[in-house]
């Protein structure tokens, strides 16, 4: 019998020129869906960029099979050992672009990017005078977790980045730069976007946040909380020799770690609440959200008007008349 561990999670990117992006999604789609594979693998003309779940002998089938492709020789597979697969379907979409930064002149991170650094450098180069460290993610990421001291750029999505470092730059100039995200490929070609823009020390996290939690010199070391990811399991732990909470519960403040969406679905804004408060505020994030008739907090516990109508009150709040 299969333990119920026998299977992976792999996260994989790779630059690299392919023709025909949408003949090759839809090819690629059902090449996943033959091995029984779930996930999510973006396709474009600059390359590949996929998450997906199996047991252990679909993800090591599906790795070999890619590796024997020219364009993906080698591709690096980060792997996680996982309880079951982390998503429910299998999709392979054609994009224009890997990740959006949307650049007036795009960055091709095989002509130009920020050094890549192993985990042990960039452990050390974080701890080096006259350094900046830019989380190269979204606010939400930064929030569960993130390297001790780094910067957080105020922004809702990877594209804002370049015009935050262009307001931001007093705060940048003359140091070294170092950038880092969940799998490493944001970073190609943000930190490449960043040497174009004039940084002349810039530095990477190669293989991102997820390989500096697997390594076994660093261990994670110099990383608080945890690290968001795209699929079912939300937070995966990186720092192996302490754990320290870095996230807060959006309604109370305390050290919180569990992200759930906003139960008005017209929202579904993420916010990390406990179990407690998500009972207690019906998991909505305003009062706009927690009165919203399509609530799915509501619906999932069968809450009559009566109870609605308590729980409002112990907030101090009370239904909106309709005008
Ligand atoms: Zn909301």
């Amino acid at each position: 019998m299969e333990s119920s561990k026998s299977y992976q999670v792999l996260l994989y990117y790779n630059y690299v020129h392919i023709e025909d992006p949408e003949g090759y999604a839809k090819e690629h789609l059902q090449f996943c869906k033959d091995l029984e594979l779930k996930g999510r693998i973006l396709i474009a003309h600059e390359g590949i960029n996929g998450t997906v779940s199996g047991t252990v002998e679909q993800t090591e089938k599906y790795m070999t099979a890619m590796n024997n492709d020219p364009r993906f020789a080698d591709m690096v597979f980060k792997i996680d050992e996982h309880e079951g697969h982390a998503f429910k379907k299998m999709h392979v979409r054609p994009r224009s672009e890997l990740v959006t930064l949307r650049l007036e002149d795009d960055i091709n991170p095989l002509q130009t990017t920020g050094k890549h650094l192993s985990p042990k450098q960039f452990f050390e180069a974080m701890q080096e005078e006259d350094t900046v460290v830019i989380d190269a993610r979204n606010d939400y990421e930064y929030d569960l977790g993130h390297f001790r001291g780094a910067i957080r750029p105020d922004i809702e999505a990877f594209r804002e980045l370049p015009d935050w470092i262009r307001k931001n730059k007093d705060q940048i100039k003359g140091k070294k730069v170092l950038t880092y995200c969940t799998g490493g490929i944001r970073c190609e070609k943000f930190s490449g976007w960043l040497v174009e823009e004039g940084f002349e020390d810039v530095g990477q996290l190669h293989g991102g946040i997820v390989t500096y939690g697997k390594d076994p010199e660093v261990q994670g070391e110099l990383w608080d909380g945890q690290c968001y990811v795209f699929d079912e399991r939300i937070a995966i732990p990186i720092n192996r020799k302490e754990h320290v909470v870095v996230g807060v519960d959006y309604f109370d403040g305390k050290p919180c770690e569990r992200y759930v969406n906003c139960a008005n679905p017209v929202c579904n804004k993420q916010i990390l609440c406990s179990e407690e408060n998500e009972h207690k505020y019906m998991r909505g994030c305003t009062h706009e959200c927690r009165v919203s008739p399509r609530n799915m907090y509501v619906k999932e516990h069968d809450l009559t008007e009566k109870e609605i109508n308590h729980r409002l009150e112990l907030l101090g709040e009370s239904m909106i008349q309709e005008a």
